[in-house]
C-alpha cells in the first residue's frame, strides 16, 4: 500500500506548492509511483511549479463526482513518466466536497500509487481539514519567520487533532545571513514547531524561475532548493543522509 502524505502549514507563501510539486518529482525520478494532487481548492497553482499549466488538466472533483477513474484521470508528466498529477477543482468550495468521497480516492491511490502527495491550502480551515484528515503523515513548511514558526505549532496541533502523529518539519527559504542577523538557529526552529526535523532548503531564485518557465524544478537545475528536496526525498525513502550545510547562494 503507497503513503498518503499532506504538505501544510499556517501561513500562506512558505513553499508548500513548491515543496508538493519538488519532492513528487524528486520521488518520481528515483522510479516511484507519485500522484500529486493540488487540494488547494479555488487557488489552485500547482500546475505551474510541475510545467503543466498550458495543459487541459483533469481535476480530483471529476474523480470524486464518478466521472472518470483514478486511472483516467491521473495526468501522466511528460518528462517525468512515474509522476501523475490532479489538479483542484476551481469553482467549488472545500465545503461541497463530501469527505467521505475524499477518502474513497485517497484509498484506491493508495492502492496505485506508491506515494500520493497532497498539496494543502493555507489555513487551517475546511480546505486544509479535506487535504489534511485521512493522509497518514504530514510534512509541514515554515519559514525562519516568527510568525510562520508560530503559524506552524498550531497547523501541528490541528494534524495531531486530525489524529496525525507522523508529523515532520522543513525549513524553507532559509538564508543564513538574515538567521544569524536575527540571532536565531534551526534548533530554535524545531523547539518552536515541535515535529522533527526533516529538511532545510536555501533561499534560491531558481525556485522563482523555474516556475515562470513552466520547467519542473529538479529538471531545471540540480544545484540550491534542487540539490535539498533531493535530500529530503532520499530520507523519506528511509536513507540516512546528512542535512547539508546550507550555504548563501544570493
Ligand atoms: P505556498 O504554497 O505555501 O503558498 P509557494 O510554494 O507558492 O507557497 O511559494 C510562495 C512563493 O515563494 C513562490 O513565488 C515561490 O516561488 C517562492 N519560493 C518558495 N520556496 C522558495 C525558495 N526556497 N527560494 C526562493 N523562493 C521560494
Ligand atoms: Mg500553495
Amino acid at each position: 500500500m503507497g503513503k498518503v502524505i499532506v504538505i501544510a502549514s499556517g501561513k500562506g507563501g512558505t513553499g508548500k506548492t513548491t515543496t508538493a510539486a519538488a519532492l513528487s518529482s524528486a520521488l518520481a525520478a528515483k522510479k516511484y509511483r507519485v500522484l500529486c494532487i493540488d487540494a488547494d481548492v479555488g487557488l489552485r497553482n500547482m500546475d505551474l511549479c510541475l510545467g503543466l499549466s498550458e495543459m487541459a488538466l483533469p481535476n480530483f472533483c471529476d474523480v470524486i463526482e464518478g466521472r472518470v477513474s483514478l486511472d483516467e484521470a491521473a495526468f501522466q508528466h511528460p518528462s517525468i513518466p512515474s509522476l501523475y498529477f490532479l489538479s483542484a477543482p476551481s469553482l467549488v468550495s472545500p465545503e461541497e466536497i463530501d469527505p467521505e468521497k475524499m477518502r474513497e480516492l485517497l484509498d484506491s491511490a493508495r492502492r496505485s500509487f506508491d506515494f500520493t502527495i497532497i498539496d494543502s491550502p493555507a489555513g487551517i480551515g475546511s480546505g486544509f481539514r479535506l487535504a489534511a484528515r485521512f493522509a497518514d503523515s504530514a510534512i509541514v513548511i515554515t519559514t525562519s519567520d516568527v510568525p510562520s514558526c508560530r503559524d506552524v505549532q498550531r497547523t501541528v496541533m490541528e494534524l495531531r487533532s486530525l489524529g496525525i502523529e507522523d508529523i515532520s518539519l522543513i525549513v524553507n527559504r532559509i538564508r543564513p545571513k538574515l538567521l544569524k542577523k536575527s540571532n536565531q538557529n534551526v534548533d530554535d526552529i524545531v523547539d518552536t514547531v515541535g515535529a522533527r526535523l526533516l529538511g532545510l532548503v536555501p533561499e534560491d531564485h531558481s525556485v522563482i524561475l523555474s516556475a515562470n518557465n513552466g520547467i519542473p524544478l529538479i529538471n531545471y537545475t540540480t544545484r540550491g532548493a534542487a540539490a535539498a528536496f533531493s535530500r529530503i526525498a532520499g530520507r523519506l525513502l528511509g536513507e540516512r543522509i546528512p542535512a547539508g550545510e546550507i550555504k548563501p547562494i544570493l
